[in-house]
Parts: C-alpha cells; structure tokens; sequence
C-alpha cells in the first residue's frame, strides 16, 4: 500500500483527532468512530488508540478483516470496545469470522441474512447484529417492503440477534437537500416503530458526521461519525458551514523541495509545454508526484503548495514522482526544504477541502489516498 522509500511524508496528530471526538461528543449522544479504510488513510490502530484514551469504546470498520485487524489491537490493549463492520460479510469466509472476534455486521440482505443465521446454527452459537435500512442511498440494505418477510426470519432465527438498526444518509451535508434527508428520516422512524411492535429492541444510529453537525432530529440512540473525526468540515463551503467550526484538521502532507531554478521569460515547463512563462520566474521542482497520489488532475486547476510559509501556485503538469511551482515571490525558497501540499502552519495553511476542490473531489478521497504514503505521528 504504501511507497516507504518515497519522500513525501504524512504528519498525523492524534490529538486533533481526539479533540474532534471530543467536539462530536457535545453534539450528539454517542458517537461511534467511524474509522475503515485505514481510518480515512490516518491509521486504523493508531486512531483506535488515541480514541479509546478519549474513552471512545465503539467503532465502525470497512470490512470484516479490518474488523479482526481493529479487535487483535484492540485485545492486546485490554479493551473489548464494540467493532461495527459496514460492508456486513461478503466472502463465505467473512461469516466465521464475526464470532472469532465478535465483530456486529451491518446485515442487510436475505442473502447475508439466510448465511448468517446457517452460521449460526452450525456453531450453536448467538451473534449480535444491526439491521442495515436503505431508505434513500439506495446502495446496501433491506427496503421497507421487505419488513414483513424480515420479521418473519428474525423470529425464526433466534440466534442472530438484531441489537442495531442502521441507515444512511445521503444527503446530510449538503444543506439545500434538507427535504430528501427528512424522507430518509422518516422511513427509518417507520422501521424503527415496525421492530418496536414486533418487539426487538435496538440500539438506532442514522446519522454520519453532518448529522451530527446540523440535524440534531436524527441522532437517535447513536451516531456514526467519520469525516468530522479527521478534521474536515462536512459542510465547507456552504451555508452551514459555520456547523463544522473548532474541528481541526489531523493529517498534514509534506515533501522536499529537490530543486530551485530560473524559468526565463517564454519558456515551457514539464511535459507537454502546458506552461509558459510570462515573465522571468523562479520554480521549486518539489519531490512528490502522482505516484505518491498527488493527483495529476490537480494540474492547471490553480492548485497551490505552501513553501516558506507562503503561498505557491503549481505550474505544468505534476509528473510520476515531481511537481514544480513557483517560488519567484519566496526568495527563501532553498532545495531541501520542505513544500507542504496539505496542512501546515499559520493562515495561509492548505485546508482539506481546498485541496480537494483542485483536485476535483472530496476531502474523503483527499485523506485516503494521501494517507497511504509513510506516516508519521507527532
Ligand atoms: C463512512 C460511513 C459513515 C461516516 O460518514 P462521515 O460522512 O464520514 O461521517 C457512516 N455510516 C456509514 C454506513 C458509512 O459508510
């Protein structure tokens, strides 16, 4: 996964994580961290860890492998926190799995349901799950006409233990879509009042990192927050945006400047000749390229680096392995020193999600694909 010999470096501070869990904690009720996909590229243990200090004792994985990784750490450390796998089991050797290491699955077909519950009854032996709902993703989960037939197989399976009901939002962070939220909202109260009468008590969580943030209605008994724990406001850039202040970004991205030189006035720089000078400049050739995940796509779309503490703007295309930007205004500019694409100190740091609007993506992918190059805590 990670290219160790590269230069690039990413900083993570766990205490900014946990001061962002610290913050979830005032907003909602109880929050479990969501922390799959190598904790949004911050490190799965390593965020496990500085969580549980904080007294965080639920989370939420991508996969059920990640799940066991999550509970080995977990158990040498003396914890038994409760491990949520999102993606339920997918390979019939997942399904052993969840009772080795008491992982709870997000069950959302009859599919996964029908092998749970013959699991189950080979081993002799109960496992507590959540009941994934689809009411508006559309992706994964069992739709409200499949109720009936639910309950039906829940009752004949009693081994298999609905202790959760989840659902998802699709639209949470996005405030002009307050509407499709409120439908999501509803369908779930429909489910969770149909399970109630046919008398299994759960332990209800709707609502993702901007649901906490701004829709204290569908907090339910808990809450599955991920963005928000590494720092990036969910609602940046919008009318909400206020919602999401005091979160502090964890992950911040360096590398070296490998050269400084003069561009003179008409002449091109990196392949293709994309660039040309327009006046007389001076470039920084920094060492980290699209191999190290900083994405070519970030050429041309006024993307900017922070050298000596300023602001410099990316120029031709980012190559394999280098970038160049210009330095003409940073005469501190000096080779060996470090170029920051993510993070960094003062105002002008580069916040997530502006990197990711050059990018042309979310801060989401900014993180875990950043992430999976060296990291270093501090
Ligand atoms: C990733 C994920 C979350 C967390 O969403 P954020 O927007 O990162 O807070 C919650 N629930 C499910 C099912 C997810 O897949």
């Amino acid at each position: 996964m990670t290219i160790a010999y590269n230069k690039i470096e990413v900083r993570i501070r766990l205490a900014a994580v946990r001061s962002n869990y610290r913050l979830l904690c005032s907003r909602g009720s109880s929050i479990i961290a969501v922390i799959k996909a190598d904790a949004y590229g911050h490190g799965l243990a390593e965020v496990a860890g500085a969580l549980a200090k904080e007294g965080c004792n639920a989370f939420a994985v991508g996969t059920v492998e990640e799940g066991a990784a999550l509970r080995r750490f977990l158990s040498a450390k003396g914890l038994n926190s409760r491990i949520l796998v999102l993606l339920g089991p997918i390979d019939p050797d997942d399904y052993p799995l969840l009772w080795e290491h008491g992982l709870i699955p997000l069950i959302g077909s009859f599919r996964q349901l029908e092998a749970l519950a013959r699991q189950a009854a080979r081993m002799g032996k109960a496992l507590d799950m959540s009941l994934k709902f689809d009411t508006g993703m559309a992706r994964l989960g069992f739709g409200t006409g499949d109720l009936a037939r639910l309950l039906d197989r829940l009752r004949e399976a009693p081994l298999v233990r609905p202790v959760m009901a989840s659902s998802h939002l699709a639209t949470a962070d996005q405030p002009e879509s307050v509407e499709y939220l409120l439908g999501q909202a509803e369908r779930f109260a429909f489910i969770l009042g149909a399970l109630a009468k046919a008398g299994f008590v759960v332990e209800a969580n709707l609502a993702n990192s901007a649901g906490v943030l701004g829709h204290p209605s569908v907090h339910h008994q808990s809450q599955r927050a991920g963005i928000a724990l590494y720092g990036a406001n969910p609602f940046a850039g919008s009318a909400w945006d206020h919602l999401g202040r005091g979160l502090t970004p964890a992950m911040e991205v360096r590398t070296r400047i490998v050269s400084v030189h003069a561009l003179p006035k008409g002449c091109s720089i990196s392949y293709g000749c994309t660039y040309t000078a327009e006046r007389d400049m001076r470039v920084a050739i920094v060492a980290a390229g699209y191999a190290d995940a900083y994405s070519r796509s970030l050429t041309g779309r006024g993307a900017q680096m922070l050298v000596a503490g300023r602001r410099a703007p990316l120029v031709g295309r980012v190559c394999m392995q280098l970038t160049a930007c210009d330095v003409t205004d940073i005469p501190d500019a000096r080779p060996g020193d470090w170029a920051v694409l993510l993070g960094g100190d003062g105002p002008l740091a580069i916040r997530p999600e502006e990197l990711a609007s050059w990018w042309g993506t979310i801060s989401y992918e900014v993180f875990c694909l950043l992430g999976m190059n060296r990291r270093v805590y501090i």
